[in-house]
């Protein structure tokens, strides 16, 4: 089993990142689409050639009904799929959330995903609920663990996806991700946050996806489940987030539901598509709508994939050209919960500080918000804890930046700068990282461009 993550570039805590196992590969962050192996709405095969590497399926759907567990057991779940990419497989947890009860073990479920050639295969973790009283999250972190040493024991298992949970107890979720990192694993999940995305309580996702981060291996991708929403996909990005997974570009098209940058809209309020993909190109908002059922929700499924697609491809380049905050900012200020989102990861910036990367070409920073962008937390600090004293060096308030180059009558070592984003600015850093990189509104138009380019220039 050769399980590598490959870290190519970074921004903030995300990773751009060549995830490969067993020989196939997964270009990360990565979006999975979720299979229902009873019913694709979109082959698999097609999924593909939209560009997507890899998907998702559920192997206790697939164990349960005896056509699909026959031929997963003699063709593989690829064959069974028609699908030669990276698939991963569920166990079954998300059945026991929603409906109490599985009936498969642990052990039966992890050695079937083995069986079936999973490239990724999940433990039944016990996604426990949001807000679920203490003692029942302890109970159920503890048999998480549990299972997913029993799994870890196995002979014959496919690599593990090892789940957190942990509720909305932020120790506890600590505490679970530092247990589960002694086993070896392929994948950490990060799971029970669906009921969280469905109520829109972005900032509980922020505290519940950092404490787990803060325990996890750095060498492992961490796969947010059940998370393909595409307000919070920068976000969790933000936070170290690899993979994602998405049932609603199917469930949303068999309700009429459209993906789009102005979030999700109902076929019956569309005059246009405010999207360029083969169906949206081919097709306009009257004609679906005249469509039979089914073949209007295979148009909209497709056109759903090709909207994720595009989020997940926009935050790979942003992470390439050192641009992920400013993109999470400008997605998040869609809508107000998805902001307190970002508010929270604003407040909690210093837990990404070990993170961020040395230098970056420009640094946006327009409110509060970005006031607390771990990259501007990790100079006020580096400047405390590393830089000589100050004293005896004349300070100069009001200044617009470049600094330095505005006062002549002293050198810049005499001096130091007051400045309401990075606190004090000795002179001769007035034109290194960040100060010279940083764009505000406060800054003079022109100046402004032409510090702004100069970075983007690399
Ligand atoms: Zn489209």
């Amino acid at each position: 089993m050769r399980v590598r993550f490959e870290v190519k570039d970074r921004d903030v805590a995300g990773r751009l990142a060549r995830f490969e196992v067993n020989g196939r590969r997964l270009e990360t962050p990565a979006l999975l689409p979720v299979i229902n192996p009873n019913d694709p709405v979109v082959p698999p095969k097609e999924i593909g050639r939209m560009g997507f590497d890899g998907v998702i399926t559920n192997a206790y759907i697939i164990r349960r009904h005896e056509h699909l567990r026959r031929e997963a057991l003699e063709r593989g779940v690829h064959g069974l799929l028609d699908f030669d990419g990276f698939v991963m497989t569920d166990s079954g947890s998300f059945q026991l959330a929603e409906y109490g009860d599985v009936d498969v073990t642990n052990r039966e479920i992890v050695r079937f995903q083995a069986r079936i050639g999973s490239d990724v295969g999940t433990i039944l973790d016990i996604p426990t609920p949001p807000d679920a009283p203490r003692d029942r999250a302890e109970r159920d972190v503890e048999t998480t663990v549990e299972r997913a040493r029993e799994a870890a024991s196995l002979d014959e298992r496919p690599p593990l996806a090892l789940t957190v949970q942990g509720s909305t107890y932020e120790d506890l979720r600590r505490e679970c991700a530092e247990r589960l990192a002694e086993l070896p694993a392929a994948v950490y999940p990060v799971g029970g946050v669906v009921p969280l995305l469905e109520e829109y309580r972005f900032a509980d996702v922020v505290r519940v996806v950092l404490a787990a981060k803060s325990a996890l291996p750095p060498h492992r991708p961490v796969h947010l489940f059940g998370c393909g929403h595409p307000l919070a996909i920068p976000l969790a990005v933000c936070m170290g987030c690899d993979l994602f997974d998405s049932a609603s570009y199917a469930i949303y098209a068999r309700t009429d539901r459209y993906l789009s940058v102005l979030g999700t809209l109902r076929l019956e309020e569309l005059r246009e598509f405010p999207c360029s993909c083969p169906v949206c190109t081919r097709h306009d908002p009257g004609e679906l709508r005249e469509m039979d059922r089914e073949e209007r929700t295979r148009l909209l499924a497709r056109h759903n994939l090709h909207e994720l697609h595009r989020v997940i491809r926009t935050v790979r380049q942003a992470i390439a050209s050192g641009e992920l905050w400013e993109l999470a900012e400008s997605v998040c200020r869609a809508h107000p919960a998805a902001w307190r989102g970002m508010e929270e990861l604003s407040r909690r910036g210093e837990e990404l500080e070990r993170w961020v990367p040395g230098t970056r070409r420009s640094v946006f920073a327009f409110d509060e918000v970005s006031k607390g962008r771990p990259e501007l937390r990790l100079y006020r600090r580096r400047l405390r804890e590393r830089f000589g004293p100050l004293e005896g060096r004349r300070l100069v308030k009001g200044l617009k930046r470049p600094f330095a180059e505005r006062v002549e009558w002293l050198e810049p070592w005499e001096l130091a700068f007051a400045d309401e984003w990075l606190g004090i600015v000795p002179g001769e850093l007035s034109w290194t990282y960040p100060c010279h990189s940083l764009v505000t509104p406060g800054d003079d138009e022109g100046e402004d461009r032409r510090r702004g380019e100069e970075g983007r220039r690399r």
